[in-house]
């Protein structure tokens, strides 16, 4: 049984505040949140990062931001309906990006104005 963090939460072993879920992938809140809203998408298939990504995964990783494109409309983020708003979407990929967790994981940050370049 896989002791990544992630897995446990897909298999209810560690609490989770769930957002959004269906037969591919899983949201829910970070337990340290560096913005307002602070939102991870997995996918249920192990991966441990884009770097381990195969051919195969192509549409499952386009689905995670399908995933984050809607819960960004539900909770009226979405620049689509309100142009003064946004939210930002981010995958750390390796140590030095600053991944912590090696099960891939799209951050959805916003409720915040959010400057560039990050850090
Ligand atoms: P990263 O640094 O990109 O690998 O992001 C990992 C994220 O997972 C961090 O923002 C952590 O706060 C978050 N995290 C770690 N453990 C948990 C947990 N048990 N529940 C929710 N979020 C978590
Ligand atoms: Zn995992």
């Amino acid at each position: 049984m896989s002791e990544c963090i992630f897995c446990k939460i897909l298999r209810g072993e560690i609490p989770s505040r769930k957002v959004y879920e269906d037969d591919l992938a899983y949201a829910f809140h970070d337990i340290n949140p560096v913005a307002p809203i602070h939102i991870l998408i997995i996918p249920r298939k192990h991966l441990s990062g884009v770097h381990e990504m195969s051919e195969e995964d192509r549409a499952l990783v386009g689905h995670l931001f399908w995933v984050a494109r809607r819960i960004a409309e539900d909770l009226e983020l979405s620049p689509a309906k309100d142009p003064t708003r946004g939210y930002r979407l981010v995958i750390n990929s390796g140590p030095q990006a600053g991944q912590t967790v090696f099960h891939l994981h799209l951050h959805l940050l916003g409720g915040r104005e959010m400057t560039w370049p990050p850090g």
